[in-house]
Parts: C-alpha cells; structure tokens; sequence
C-alpha cells in the first residue's frame, strides 16, 4: 500500500476566507515548492506526524512518517464527519503529493465529506490529477517575490481550477508594490471578474509588516476597478488561539 507523508491531523476551524469559521478536519502534508518570506509554516518533512488523539483536543500523539494510506483513513474515521464542513488538504504544498492524493481523495469522499484544497496555485500539472475529487479550491495568487514571477503558471491553474467552486487569495505586506497588485487584478479579471478574490493583510512575521488601513482600503478599491467581488479578511485563526 502507498505510503503519504503527513505533518499533522486535526480538527479545528477555519481562520482564512470565505469560510473562515467553519469546521474543519485539517490535514497538513509537508514540503513547498516555494519559499515565501512570510511563510509561516514548517514545510520539512518530520519524522514523525502528530495525530490529535481525540478530535479537536489539541492532544496529539507522534506516528512514524511516512504514514500508509489506509492507516490515515482510519485514524479520519475516529472524526465526526458530521460535525465538520469539510477536510481541508493543506501544506505546505499539498500537490507536491499529487500522486498520493489521487489515491486518497477518491476514499475520503467515500465518506461524503468535501474536499478542500489549499494550494499555492503553481503546479497546475498535478493539480489535473487530483481536480476530479476536489470540490472547494483556495487558490493563492502570490505577488513575485525574489527573482520569482507566477502570472502565467497562476493563469493556467486558475483556468483549470474554474470546473470547481475556487476562490483566490492574495497575501499583502506594507510593501507590496502598485504594479504587482495591477497585475494580480488583471490576471483574475481576464480569467473571470466575478471570481471571489480575499485580500489577505499578511499576519506580521520576519519583519514583514502588515499594511496600514489606508493601504488596503486603496488596494480594495483598485480590485474592485475591474473585479466584482472583492473581499479583506485577515487571518483571523491567530487571535483566535486556534491551530
Ligand atoms: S506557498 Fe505557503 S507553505 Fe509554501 S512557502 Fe509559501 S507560504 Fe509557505
């Protein structure tokens, strides 16, 4: 049997947009095909994978990484399903294990719980192989960064990802620069300018700090120029003490 390897189970509630509220079993799968500067999430892969004993107790128990896929479907089943919106498949970088995934998805809906990706939205080639079991797609769009520029593969994924109820999301730092921004909106607008777009004030890290409030009312007014449906929701997981 294939093996996955898994960061973390948990059940806890969603800190980031259009959702945020909802209960969610979280599965966090490790490595990151990126590097951004306000990452703040262990991307290693650890030797051992915490598992929440009981669901939502915060209490975890330590399983040796990699994990077999159908010990993972049963450590799901101790959850409530009905008690939770959806399975959130996060990272990370959760379609770096396209492969596993694919075998995965199709028994985790086995239980009727919906699907919901959490993707950095630059690896539309994977993506293919798992769309047909997703149901919800959170899609970043991140502004470049580096020498790194993401228009075009973001476009390509964005393109793919319509079939399914997406969403984008853009994390911005009292730094992001007018161009990037412009460039973001258009590539959303040229897509589908309907398309539910949150604008995520960055949760301060590293020295990076979050934009002041004139900011972010001038950049939502600049989104709204072309799209319809502009939303600022900060991570809201974080005053809320939860995972
Ligand atoms: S895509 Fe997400 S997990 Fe990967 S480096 Fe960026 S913030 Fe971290």
């Amino acid at each position: 049997m294939l093996k996955i390897p898994v960061t973390e189970l948990f059940s806890s509630i969603q800190g980031e947009g259009p959702y945020v509220g909802a209960r969610q079993i979280f599965l966090r799968l490790p490595k990151c095909n990126l590097n951004c500067p306000y990452c703040d999430t262990e991307t290693i892969i650890p030797e051992k994978c915490r598992m929440e004993s009981i669901p939502g107790s915060k209490d975890f128990r330590m399983l040796k990484n990699p994990i077999e896929l159908n010990e993972l479907i049963e450590l799901l089943r101790s959850y409530d399903f009905s008690l939770h919106h959806s399975i959130s498949i996060t990272g990370g970088e959760p379609l770096l294990w396209a492969d596993e995934l694919q075998l995965l998805l199709p028994l985790i809906r086995e239980y009727n719980l919906p699907v919901y990706l959490e993707t950095n939205g630059t690896l539309p080639k994977q993506l293919d192989k798992i769309l047909p079991f997703v149901d919800i797609i959170s899609m970043d769009i991140k502004l470049p960064f580096g020498e790194k520029v993401f228009w075009n593969v973001h476009e390509d994924f964005l393109r793919k990802s319509l079939s399914k109820n997406v969403f984008l999301k853009i994390v911005v730092d009292e730094k992001a620069k007018l161009q990037d921004l412009q460039n973001a909106r258009d590539l959303i607008a040229n897509v589908d300018p309907s398309l539910l777009t949150i604008l995520q004030p960055v949760t301060k890290i590293n020295g990076i700090e979050s934009p002041k409030p004139r900011q972010i009312l001038d950049w939502q007014r600049l989104f709204l120029e072309k799209l319809k449906n502009v939303r600022v929701i900060p991570q809201t997981h974080v005053f809320m003490g939860q995972l």
